[in-house]
């Protein structure tokens, strides 16, 4: 996998000219971001992180990731509209794990009510990473799928183009013409406008919930615009106007200073420190509402870590997708070996086998966003910490997944250019639309490669810690 480029790869006149055209492709392209310093201000921004060269993605892995993604996407939704299974699954984080219960909380209080919303939008992105086995090939394995504001599908939409022009610099232009096109911007918007439309009110918007800090507002932009091109309004507005303007009519209509929301698009949410009591109070009001919730809350406790770990066990497929045994086996083939932490015997034992061995897990707390997971020494004093505490039920242990390094360049604004051994995590964009109990729309949506250096153990691209990349298939 790793010898696409070895040529290129050190030379330093080549790869420094190449650089430039690079970054100012990017620029050109809006492959954007906007800066730490002034991160809600579109007067000063620079280039989203990205690498200088396409990375090398086996082809086959890759179709295997595509292949798959609406079975996530039917799995996903059949999770989300499963009580029974939600309960039981969670069970146990709830007691130790205060965001996971309020978000639960909010799920059983709106089912209790009953609920007001009929149409149903789901927008994930299911990531891998390529396990290099002992015998030199590589397998498929999910990392995890996000189920809540799954981001870079923007600007990954304009990523292709930068990494073409670069291998013509480089001399490349064949394998500049096997770059596949990608745009997971028009196919999630795709999934948005299909549920405003079922939704069925003209002038109804669709409302971006968005973060307080918004540096990566572009991303979201090549969404907007792709709704504003099909004539349907897009407003953006954060958890605090909602609690501030937002209200429900008799029938749960959402309304935000009197104009209808057909759809609210979470890119905000999931985690802990954004809920004060208002924001809490304000996510209860959208999940009350007749409005589609991208995602509806039950569908956001569908991404848990607690819920990925429990469709691994046997038999827990088969009884979330009865009479489809092929959808299955495909879902099955992409998991890692992943283990609960739950109080017992089972637990018990792969704690004590995590200790002594850290080097083969990661372990993993029911949170998103990136940074969160510990590896190594610290795994093992963490564990050795809360063994015999019901505080270990917080996390879940995962198999550590040891990709093939590859040579790359990093490019950063304000970084020296500087040649890294890189590992990449393949995400692959689904959307789905289901009208009462009926699927109307099942897609995969495109992709997203993400690539870092191998000294970081953790952390996405809004981390600072991964860059965008292209796939080249070999
Ligand atoms: P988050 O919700 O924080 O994004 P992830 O499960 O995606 O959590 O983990 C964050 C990052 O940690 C991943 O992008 C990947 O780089 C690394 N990682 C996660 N799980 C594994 C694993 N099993 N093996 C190797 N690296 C992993
Ligand atoms: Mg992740």
């Amino acid at each position: 996998m790793a010898a696409a480029w070895q040529d290129v790869v050190r030379d330093a006149a080549a790869v420094r000219e190449a650089a430039a055209v690079a970054v100012d492709a990017a620029l050109l392209a809006g492959v954007l971001m906007r800066t730490g310093e002034q991160p809600n201000a579109s007067d000063v921004v620079n280039y989203a992180p990205f690498t200088l060269l396409p990375s090398a993605v086996p082809r086959a892995l890759f179709e295997q990731a595509y292949a798959v993604q609406q079975d996530f996407n039917l799995l996903v939704d059949a999770v989300s509209q499963n009580r029974e299974f939600l309960e039981q699954t969670l069970a146990s984080t709830i007691k130790v794990d205060d965001f996971t219960a309020r978000l639960f909380r909010i799920y059983k209080q709106v089912l209790e009510e009953g609920l007001a919303q009929t149409v149903f939008l789901g927008i994930n992105r299911s990531d891998y990473m390529f396990d290099c086995g002992l015998e030199g090939t590589a397998a498929l394995r999910q990392i995890e799928i996000n189920t809540i504001a799954a981001s870079f599908g923007g600007l990954t939409s304009r990523t292709a183009d930068v990494h073409r022009l670069v291998l013509k610099v480089l001399g490349k232009s064949e394998e500049a013409s096997q770059l596949l096109p990608n745009n997971p911007a028009k196919g999630l918007a795709l999934g948005i406008a299909k549920a405003w439309e079922l939704y069925g009110s003209q002038r109804a918007v669709v409302m971006f919930l968005v973060e307080e800090v918004q540096r990566n507002i572009f991303d979201q932009r090549c969404i907007e615009n792709e709704l504003w091109n099909r004539n349907i309004r897009v407003v953006r507005k954060r958890f605090r106007d909602v609690f501030e303007q937002g209200s429900l009519d008799a029938s749960r209509r959402l309304y935000m200073d009197g104009q209808e929301v057909a759809v609210v698009y979470y890119r905000e949410g999931y985690v802990p420190q954004v809920y004060d009591e208002q924001n809490w109070e304000a996510r209860l009001l959208l999940e009350r509402s007749r409005a589609v919730k991208c995602p509806d809350i039950a569908t956001q406790l569908a991404g848990t870590k607690k819920v990925q770990q429990e469709l691994s066990r046997q038999g827990t497929l088969e009884k979330l997708l009865p009479g489809h045994p092929e959808a299955i086996a495909r879902i099955r083939a992409t998991f890692a070996g992943l283990y609960s932490l739950d109080e017992g015997e089972e637990g018990d034992r792969i704690a004590a086998t995590a200790i002594a061995d850290p080097d083969r897990f990661v372990l993993k707390p029911q949170r998103e966003g990136g940074g969160n997971n510990l590896y190594g020494e610290e795994l093992r004093d963490v564990l050795e910490k809360i063994k015999d505490s019901p505080e270990r039920t917080s996390y879940i242990l995962m198999d550590k997944i040891k990709p093939q390094p590859a040579l790359n360049y990093l490019l950063r604004a304000h970084s020296p250019l500087q040649v890294s051994e890189c590992i990449s995590e393949l995400g692959i964009f689904g959307v789905y639309v289901r009208q009462g109990r009926e699927l109307v729309l099942n897609q995969a949506a495109g992709h997203l490669l993400r690539t870092k250096a191998i000294e970081h153990a953790d952390g996405g691209v809004a981390a600072g810690v991964a860059v965008l990349d292209t796939p080249f298939l070999v």
